[in-house]
């Protein structure tokens, strides 16, 4: 037997990060398996928002979510000596009046109080349009998760706790006592492969829809934004007058390849936002782990519990991923149940 963990992990996007950083605060041992076919989390746009934007209602959550989620990054900040959490304002432009009077009917909501500004927020720049101003938002912001997942990539490898392959799910066995992968020996397996869980054998059931996002990045010199804005596209500041600009939602194209039409849409709407010159300078796709009930999913295989899994983080991963890791964890490891809008034991048959 080559040496003994008490996890391995497969996957790290955002959910395999959160779990791995669970285990080292617990000072667990583990190894993790990445193979580079997912790339939502690599390409996400990376924000943090408690409040959805089209009907301004809450996000499921989203105050426990971002008590453990804002501080789990400062930590990783000063662990791995880097910027990751940006807490940029998101400017949200109305329509209509309607629009106008449903942001004030919505901020004046206790739950809402604390995120939404009650005042119309003026959007002050030469190039965008907005006769109906905008609402502004507050405890937003995005976190750079590229830069992160990399910096997290190099802090795994200088461990020797990365494994750049594919993870085979034939070569696992189970014994009574632990199970063996490849002459690794481990207490339990989780499965954070976002889309790919499709290839899974033991949790492909689960109804994971997967939602494929495009993005694009410009180069907009005269654009000088300074916070986040949504309109018909997102536009996130990326300094050194960079912008991402996303993001499509597409329920049929599983791939992670960029498309024209993707392209096409997206400069589309950006056309109706902004009105300077700009180039685009990068485009990116990824398949977004999304579930039919929009809840993730979370919890271990029926028959045998020693294989668990940790996914559906659908749009919000950012949020999501430290509080469900955390979860995860204290079910595995103390028995705390899990919630059931997110235990994977809901789609079990009740008969
Ligand atoms: C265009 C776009 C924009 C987005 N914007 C935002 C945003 O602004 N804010 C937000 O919170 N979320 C956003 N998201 C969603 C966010 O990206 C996801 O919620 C999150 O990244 C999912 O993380 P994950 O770790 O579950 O999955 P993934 O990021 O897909 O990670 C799974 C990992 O597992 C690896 N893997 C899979 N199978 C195997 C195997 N057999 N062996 C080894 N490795 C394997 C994959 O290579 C991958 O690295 C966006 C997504 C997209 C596509």
């Amino acid at each position: 037997m080559e040496r003994s963990v008490d996890y391995i992990i497969v996957g790290l996007g955002l959910a395999g990060l959160a779990f791995a950083e669970e285990l080292e605060a617990q000072g667990r041992t583990f190894v993790v398996f990445e193979d580079n076919s997912q790339t939502s989390s690599q390409v996400a746009g990376g924000m943090y928002n408690p409040v959805i934007l089209k009907r301004f209602t809450p996000v499921w959550n989203a105050k426990e979510q971002l008590e453990v989620a804002i501080p789990f990054y400062k930590s990783l900040e000063q662990k791995l000596s880097g910027l990751y959490d940006e807490q940029w304002p998101i400017y949200r432009t109305f329509k209509s009046i309607e629009e106008q009077n449903n942001w004030f009917i919505a901020s004046d909501k206790p739950v809402l109080q604390d995120y939404m500004e009650a005042e119309l927020a003026e959007v002050d720049q030469k190039y965008i349009e907005a006769p109906f101003k905008a609402g502004r938002l507050r405890h937003t912001g995005r976190i750079r998760v590229k830069e992160l997942l990399d910096a997290y990539r190099d802090h795994l490898k200088s461990k020797h706790l990365l494994k750049e392959e594919p993870f085979r799910y034939e070569s696992i066995i189970t014994w009574k006592d632990y199970v063996e992968y490849r002459g690794l020996r481990t207490g339990k397996i989780v499965f954070c492969e976002g889309n790919g869980l499709k290839k899974n054998p033991f949790f492909n059931k689960l109804p994971l829809t997967g939602t494929k996002g495009e993005l694009i990045t410009i180069h907009a010199p005269d654009l000088n934004l300074n916070y986040v804005l949504k309109s018909a596209v997102f536009i996130m500041p990326l300094g050194e007058d960079r912008y991402k600009v996303g993001a499509t939602f597409n329920w049929k194209d599983k791939t992670n390849m960029p498309t024209s039409e993707g392209r096409t849409e997206l400069e589309r709407k950006l056309k109706t936002v902004i009105k300077c010159d700009y180039t685009v300078v990068g485009h990116e796709a990824g398949v977004r782990p999304t579930t039919g009930d929009r809840r993730p999913l979370v919890g271990v295989h029926p028959s045998n519990d020693r294989l668990a899994v940790l996914n559906g983080l659908g749009t919000r991963g950012v949020m999501i991923a430290p509080l469900m890791a955390k979860k995860l964890y204290q079910f595995l490891e103390n028995g705390l149940p899990l919630d059931k809008d997110v235990d994977i034991n809901r789609f079990r048959s009740k008969k």
